[in-house]
């Protein structure tokens, strides 16, 4: 789902236990048929990973730079973020 910019999520740590078994990004970046992601903090477009945040209480996948997958405490999101469920990158073949 899209969320307005500026919302604020917030990192999930200690997710590097939680595997995709062919990258959170690569199956995140399919599933939304994208043909290139950049990091929905600071739109940096590479090195990016699938970050897991929480919003709403509950947990989705974000692309984000290795800095912003870092930070501790809410970020703001910047225009058009896409949330996605680990769950459904899950059932995602890439
Ligand atoms: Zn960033």
């Amino acid at each position: 789902m899209k969320i307005k910019e500026g919302t604020l999520i917030k990192n999930k740590n200690g997710t590097s236990d939680q595997n995709h078994p062919n990258g959170w990004i690569n199956a995140y970046t399919k599933y939304n048929k994208l043909d290139k992601v950049s990091c929905c903090i600071c739109s940096l477009e590479s090195p990016i990973l699938g970050a897991h945040i929480l919003y709403d209480s509950h947990t989705y996948i974000v692309p984000m730079c290795h800095f912003h997958n870092k930070q501790h405490g809410l970020l703001a999101v910047n225009k058009d973020t896409i949330l996605v469920p680990p769950s459904i990158l899950l059932e995602v073949k890439v």
